[in-house]
C-alpha cells in the first residue's frame, strides 16, 4: 500500500450512522468488563489518539470552543506557504502552542496508554498530537509514531538535515516572548486577541539553524516521511488487528482517517472513546463505544492489564 499524504481535513469516512452500512444500524458496546476480557486476548492492537486525549490535559482541541488563532485556521498555520510567507506570525503560533504543551502534563490516559505499550507487545500506537505528552508519559518510542510531528522537534526550513529533537526553549527565542506570557484566567492574552497587534519581530532574530546558518528553524510539524508511513504500513500488513482504539479524535484527518478503516478491513474490532456521542456514529454491534473523557475512561479500559493507575501514571498491580 503506498501513499502520498500530507496532513489534510478530508473527511473520507464520514462517522455519521448512515454514512456506511451496515455500521450503525444497532447499538455498539459498552460493557467495561466485556472490552477488558477483549484487551487481555487481543495480540495486534491499532491505536490512533487525537487532541482528545490531551483535552484533559488543558490543550484544547481544534473543533472545540476557540478553533480559530487570531482568526486564523490552525491549519492553515501550518502548511510551510504559510511559513514561507510570514514565518514572524507562524512561529507566534507555534511557540504559543509549544509554551502551552510544556505547562500542561501528560493525564491518566497518556499513562494508561504507555502502560499498554509496555505490557502488549503487538501494540502500536499512532498520534495526531504534536504536544509530546505521549513522549513525557513514558510511550515507548518503538510502539509511537508521531503522525504529524512533534512542536518540540526542530529541521531547517532549507531541509539541509538539521534536527533538534526534543527542544525545550520556552520562549524558543527572546524575540517570541509574548507567547510564552502567562495571564490569569480571566484575562485575555495580548497575543490571542485579534484586536491586538502582534509584536514586531524581525526574521533575523527567529531562531535558525546552526548547520547551515541561513535556514530558520521550524517545529517538525505534519512531516509525513516515507520511512515512518513504510513502517506503518509494514505493521498494518503484519496480519489480523484484533483491537483498533479511536481514541479523541473526529477521524477526519488523513491519514489517520484512512488507518482506521484498514484496520476494520483487517477484521479489528473497534473501540471509541470520546465524549461526543456522534463519534459513536456507523459502529457495529460487536463493536465498543464508551463515552467520557479519555482520561478517566482509559485507565479503567486497561486496569485489567496494566493495573491501578493514578493521576501520577503509577500502576497498582490488581
Ligand atoms: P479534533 O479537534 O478534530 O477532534 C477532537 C476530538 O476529541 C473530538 O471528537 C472531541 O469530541 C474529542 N474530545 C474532546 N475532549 C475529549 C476528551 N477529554 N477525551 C476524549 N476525547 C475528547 O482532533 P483530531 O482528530 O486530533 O484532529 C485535528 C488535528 O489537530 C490533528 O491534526 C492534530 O494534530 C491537531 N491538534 C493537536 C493538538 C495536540 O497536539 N494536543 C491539539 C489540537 C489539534
Ligand atoms: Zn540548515
Amino acid at each position: 500500500m503506498r501513499r502520498s499524504f500530507f496532513c489534510s481535513h478530508r473527511t473520507l469516512f464520514p462517522r455519521s450512522p448512515e454514512s456506511y452500512s451496515p455500521r450503525g444500524r444497532m447499538a455498539p458496546k459498552t460493557s467495561i468488563a466485556e472490552f477488558r476480557e477483549l484487551v487481555n486476548k487481543s495480540n495486534r492492537i491499532l491505536a490512533v489518539c487525537g487532541a482528545g486525549l490531551s483535552a484533559a490535559s488543558g490543550l484544547p482541541t481544534f473543533r472545540g470552543a476557540g478553533g480559530l488563532w487570531r482568526n486564523h485556521e490552525p491549519t492553515s498555520l501550518a502548511r510551510p506557504e504559510a511559513f514561507a510567507d510570514d514565518p514572524a506570525l507562524v512561529w507566534l503560533f507555534y511557540a504559543w502552542r509549544k509554551h502551552m504543551a510544556l505547562r500542561a502534563n501528560p493525564n491518566r490516559g497518556h499513562y494508561a496508554l504507555a502502560k499498554l505499550a509496555m505490557k502488549k507487545d503487538n501494540f502500536l500506537c499512532l498520534t495526531q498530537n504534536v504536544d509530546g505528552l505521549s513522549v513525557r508519559a513514558g510511550h515507548p518510542d518503538s510502539k509511537l509514531r508521531l503522525l504529524h510531528g512533534s512542536i518540540l522537534d526542530l529541521e531547517c526550513f532549507n531541509k539541509c538535515g538539521y534536527i533538534d529533537r526534543l527542544n525545550l526553549n520556552d520562549p524558543p527565542c527572546p524575540a517570541l516572548a509574548a507567547a510564552s506570557e502567562d495571564y490569569p484566567p480571566d484575562q485575555t492574552m495580548p497575543l490571542l486577541d485579534p484586536n491586538v497587534p502582534t509584536p514586531k519581530i524581525k526574521v533575523q532574530d527567529l531562531p535558525h539553524c546552526p548547520e547551515c546558518k541561513t535556514g530558520l528553524l521550524r517545529p517538525v510539524l505534519c512531516g509525513l516521511d516515507d520511512a515512518m508511513l513504510k513502517g506503518i504500513d509494514d505493521w498494518i500488513e503484519q496480519g489480523p488487528i484484533d483491537l483498533m482504539l479511536e481514541i479523541g479524535t473526529s477521524a477526519t484527518v488523513f491519514p489517520a482517517a484512512g488507518y482506521m478503516h484498514e484496520a476494520q478491513n483487517r477484521g479489528a474490532v473497534v473501540a471509541v472513546v470520546n465524549p461526543d456521542p456522534d463519534s459513536a456514529g456507523g459502529l457495529m454491534p460487536d463493536d465498543f463505544f464508551f463515552q467520557g473523557s479519555a482520561a478517566e475512561v482509559l485507565p479503567q479500559l486497561f486496569e485489567g492489564v496494566i493495573g491501578k493507575t493514578d493521576e501520577n501514571g503509577d500502576t497498582a498491580p490488581n
